[in-house]
């Protein structure tokens, strides 16, 4: 079976590889932007490496990968918000089946069979699909392994799309990410106002942390970029401590919190979900709650 891997981050493509390596032989698309750490990738038997396009070009990408997929069984991405679209992007344009956030993947008879989250995360759904195929693969569940990459091929393809990159700008980046950060303040809807925001951010300044929100804060309202959202659909956390401060806990945010160690949720009330997957649970309005708690973390630090 012949696999093709990509990702946005290298450190997610060796995760690939190693999910398609008990299935068949995996090359790895480069762009240019990524070839100066060919000798970071282990595991695949081939680096196809395409100098035209850098990783940030959205619509070439699109149309280099759904040229090179039709040459293979199985193209494989990662799960975060670009991987995602990818997969839906190319499996449409080719008409194959697709899958996202798969934790396994086997070969029953020529079908694919994989397992992947369901229900906002309560759920593991096993899905057989035909084949050829595209998956995103859920991050975190394959640790890279292997040897060196045995082949190096250059892929001169034009740019089929037409676009041309006019300007760069870099993209605001948050500090620490938040699926690395030891503790994690993530606010939802019941901040009434963007400014109040500044409350969260006063607290995770005193706890030397990280803020994180829910998705309609940042899909809906605007109010934080959108790396900043957690859940099912955005980034999943493991802090040490995670602060969940007016956010009720739908099945969608919480399946991105649970491998958190300690979950403390503020919420004014006392049946808002969040207390299900909560340590510690604080029945008070936000407003009064974080600047007596802020006061205070300031005052022990003196
Ligand atoms: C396919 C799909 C994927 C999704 N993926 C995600 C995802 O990845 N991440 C995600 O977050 N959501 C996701 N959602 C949306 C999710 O279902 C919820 O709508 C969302 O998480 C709710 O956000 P929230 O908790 O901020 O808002 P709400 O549900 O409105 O909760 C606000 C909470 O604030 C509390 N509150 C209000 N005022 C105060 C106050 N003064 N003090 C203290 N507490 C207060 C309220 O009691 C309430 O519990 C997805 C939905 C779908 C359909």
């Amino acid at each position: 079976m012949r696999i093709l891997a990509f990702s946005h981050y290298l450190d997610l493509a060796g995760e690939l590889i190693s999910a398609g390596m008990s299935l068949g032989e995996v090359s790895l698309l480069l762009t240019s932007d990524q070839r100066d750490r060919l000798a970071d990738v282990r595991g695949a038997k081939r680096a196809l490496i395409c100098d035209s396009i850098s990783s940030d070009e959205q619509a070439p990408l699109l149309d280099l990968l759904t040229e090179l997929a039709k040459d293979y069984d199985l193209l494989m991405l990662s799960s975060d918000k670009r991987g995602r679209e990818l997969t839906g992007q190319v499996a449409q344009r080719l008409d194959r089946a697709v899958a996202i956030e798969v934790s396994s993947l086997s070969l029953d008879g020529g079908r694919l069979i994989v397992e992947r989250m369901t229900l906002g995360g309560k759920a593991v759904a096993v899905e057989e699909l035909p084949l050829p195929a595209v998956v995103s693969i859920q991050k975190g569940r394959f640790k890279p392994a292997g040897g060196p990459i045995q082949e190096v091929v250059e892929v001169k393809l034009g740019r089929a799309s037409g676009y041309d990159v006019i300007e760069r700008r870099a993209k605001p980046r948050l500090g620490i990410p938040l699926d690395k950060a030891d503790v994690v303040i993530a606010v939802g809807r019941g901040f009434k106002r963007r400014e109040d925001l500044r409350l969260a951010y006063e607290l995770a300044e005193a706890l030397n942390g990280v803020v994180g929100c829910t998705r309609p804060l940042a899909a809906d309202l605007k109010w934080m970029p959108e790396e900043s959202w957690i859940g099912i659909s955005g980034v999943r956390v493991a802090p040490k401590l995670l602060l969940v401060i007016g956010a009720s806990g739908q099945q969608q945010f919480s399946a991105g919190i649970m491998d958190s160690k300690i979950i403390v949720a503020v919420n004014n009330d006392p049946q808002a979900p969040i207390f299900e997957n909560s340590d510690y649970g604080i029945v008070r309005d936000l407003y009064e709650f974080l600047p007596a708690l802020v006061r205070r973390l300031r005052e022990l630090r003196r």
